[in-house]
């Protein structure tokens, strides 16, 4: 058994650019760490259990949702903030909100962070941004998540400053223009989330702007960077026949079995160009079978996956009885 100052001569032995004040260890002890009534430690179980927590981090999987609460219990950082530190776990996690309108964009697979701040000019020095600077070199990991809908956060990776941050003019939460600083970060690993979440979150995004004036839309669209942002995402592909998409497109002989018009044109070799379609979605578990395929002009076929009206998926399971 030893004593707190003894084990905090220790733990800094073995974790040499780590903090360990006594707030810190009070922080442990309170998240977990093993203490004995007489007040000492035991440093084994101390090392395990820091170890045991690293493990709990490092089991966090790429694509995956999180709570705030869950959060909070593996890395043992605050409950609110962009960027939170934590000095039991000696990691940074920051949050990157794209519920927002205005948000932090990706430019080639490098997110451009904007720092701590909410009002008037943002300090590089102060808090969490001082933290990011020096995270290349200050010991401590950094973790980025994303966060599509309130309150779930997305694991995007451990990640590392890539660039030297920069200033950007932005509109503080009061509505007024102040100079942020701006930090591109990287993913350590090549692992990429759903393309299906970020289009998702596009159309909700496309959906806010809706809700506006035309007046506020022009206003907002001429401010916009015009820069388009990137970021390479995953997605998964599902194969799908050609003999039965091939087949289906030769039983409708040019004809939609949606609308029963003629396709709107001819592909380059001049044969009429039709979609093959599955009614039942492979996405949702449908069978890549005659059945379940129909071929449809591109207006029908979009109309499909955009309103997927029951009574046209009715139509067409209809379709393939009736030949
Ligand atoms: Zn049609
Ligand atoms: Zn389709």
């Amino acid at each position: 058994m030893i004593d707190q100052k003894e084990l905090q001569a220790k733990l800094r032995k073995e974790y040499y650019n780590r903090v360990f004040s006594p707030d810190v260890i009070r922080k442990m002890v309170k998240a977990g760490m093993p203490i004995h009534f007489s007040g000492n430690y035991v440093l084994d179980e101390v090392v395990q259990w820091i170890d045991y927590k690293q493990s709990e981090i490092d089991g966090l999987e790429i694509g995956s949702i999180y709570t705030n609460n869950e959060l909070v219990e593996i890395f043992v950082i605050s409950n609110q903030g962009g960027m939170r530190r934590s000095h039991v776990t000696n990691s940074l996690v920051i949050f990157s909100d794209h519920t927002k309108m205005y948000d932090d964009k990706w430019y080639e697979n490098i997110l451009h962070y904007t720092g701590m701040g909410q009002n008037g000019n943002q300090d590089i020095m102060f808090g969490q941004n001082k933290t990011l600077l020096e995270s290349n070199t200050n010991g401590i990991s950094v973790y980025l998540f994303e966060s599509f809908k309130s309150g779930k956060h997305t694991f995007v990776g451990q990640i590392k400053l890539v660039a030297e941050p920069y200033q950007a003019t932005q509109k503080g939460q009061d509505g007024s223009e102040r100079l942020v600083w701006i930090f591109p970060v990287q993913p350590l690993t090549d692992q990429f989330i759903e393309k299906e979440i970020i289009e998702v979150n596009q159309e909700d995004k496309e959906g806010e702007a809706a809700k506006l004036s035309i007046e506020e839309l022009k206003k907002k669209a001429l401010e916009a960077n015009q820069k388009p942002g990137s970021r390479t995402t995953s997605a998964t592909t599902y194969e799908r026949d050609p003999f039965i998409a091939e087949f289906t497109k030769r039983r409708a002989n040019g004809i939609c079995d949606l609308c029963n018009l003629h396709a709107p044109f001819n592909n380059k070799i001049g044969d009429p160009y039709l979609e093959s379609h599955h009614i039942e979605w492979l996405s949702k578990g449908g069978e890549d079978s005659i059945e379940n395929t129909v071929a449809l002009c591109p207006n029908c076929h979009k109309k499909m996956h955009i309103v997927n009206d029951l009574r046209d998926v009715r139509s067409l399971k209809e379709k393939y009885k009736s030949i």
